[in-house]
């Protein structure tokens, strides 16, 4: 079975595409084929040359640089989707961060800084984007962020960060009573371990990507093109009546203690 999705009519503004690899971009890539007309925002400067890559050839494209944490820039980033687009259908917020010494230490001993930095990052700017957002909201918009199932149970070394994930998901759902009666879903998805940017600074997260292949059900873990897959599904009209939801795309790792045969 094929189903074709035409968001030609539609627009998306995608927070957090760092390279090729970023899960922002694997949805980014679902929504331009689709086509839709995207806005990428992008930490700083430094990101600048790889983003431009990424987009050149793509019509309808525009990018701005915007600290998801920086109020000003938050405002200038919403002013140009208004000014580009007039009105938004999708938002995608994937972005994450921790300070190293909060995940290579134990949880115990997480500094106040470390903390109010890694629930600030990955956490507020979400609530700070669909505020941001909301004025340019259609009825029936999709907002659609990243998390990770160390929100539920303890992942080595994940730490602060999983904290952070887990004020995700509960915001997702508070997010989504806020904006319920204009039918803006707010959906987070729970992705397993992949090789990126943000997963390289995790110490020991190639032994965590190892493990999962070999315990998530499929025998596997999921891949980027699948996290695409059901953001696309979220953020186009198949998701219509979904919102709050925490839903996983990991291969059925988090199903598992361990595979049979790898004890
Ligand atoms: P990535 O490094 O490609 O993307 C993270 C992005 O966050 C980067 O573009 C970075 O610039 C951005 N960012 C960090 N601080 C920011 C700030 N203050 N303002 C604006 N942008 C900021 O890595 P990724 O793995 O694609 O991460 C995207 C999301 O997916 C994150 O929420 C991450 O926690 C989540 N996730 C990743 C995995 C994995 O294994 N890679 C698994 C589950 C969930």
């Amino acid at each position: 079975m094929s189903v074709t999705v035409d968001l030609s009519s539609k627009t998306a503004l995608v927070m957090g595409v760092a390279n090729a690899r970023s899960l922002g971009w694997a949805i980014a890539e679902q929504l331009l084929a689709a086509g839709c007309r995207v806005g990428f925002s992008y930490q700083g400067e430094r990101l600048k040359p790889e983003l431009e890559k990424l987009t050149a050839g793509h019509s309808g494209v525009w990018i701005q640089q915007a600290d998801a944490t920086n109020e000003e820039e938050m405002t200038a980033l919403f002013a140009r989707a208004k000014e580009e687009f007039g009105t938004l259908d999708m938002l995608v917020h994937s972005i994450a961060f921790a300070p190293r010494g909060a995940m290579e230490n134990r949880f115990l001993d997480t500094s106040p800084e470390d903390w109010n930095t890694a629930l600030s990052v990955s956490a507020y700017t979400l609530v700070s984007a669909a505020r941001h957002a909301e004025p340019l909201l259609n009825d029936g918009a999709s907002i659609v962020s990243l998390t990770y199932h160390a929100s539920q149970q303890v992942v080595p070394k994940y730490n602060v960060m999983g904290v952070a994930k887990a004020a995700l998901e509960a915001a997702t759902r508070y997010l989504a009573a806020d904006l319920g009666l204009r039918e803006i879903r707010v959906n987070t998805i729970s992705a397993g371990p992949m090789r990126t940017i943000a997963a390289r600074s995790i110490p020991g997260f190639s032994g965590l990507y190892d493990k999962g292949a070999r315990n998530a059900a499929f025998g596997r873990n999921a891949t980027p093109g699948e996290v695409g897959k059901l953001a696309l599904f979220l953020l186009s009209d198949l998701g219509t009546g979904v919102t709050g939801q925490t839903m996983y795309v990991d291969a059925g790792l988090s199903i598992m203690t361990v595979r049979e045969g790898q004890e």
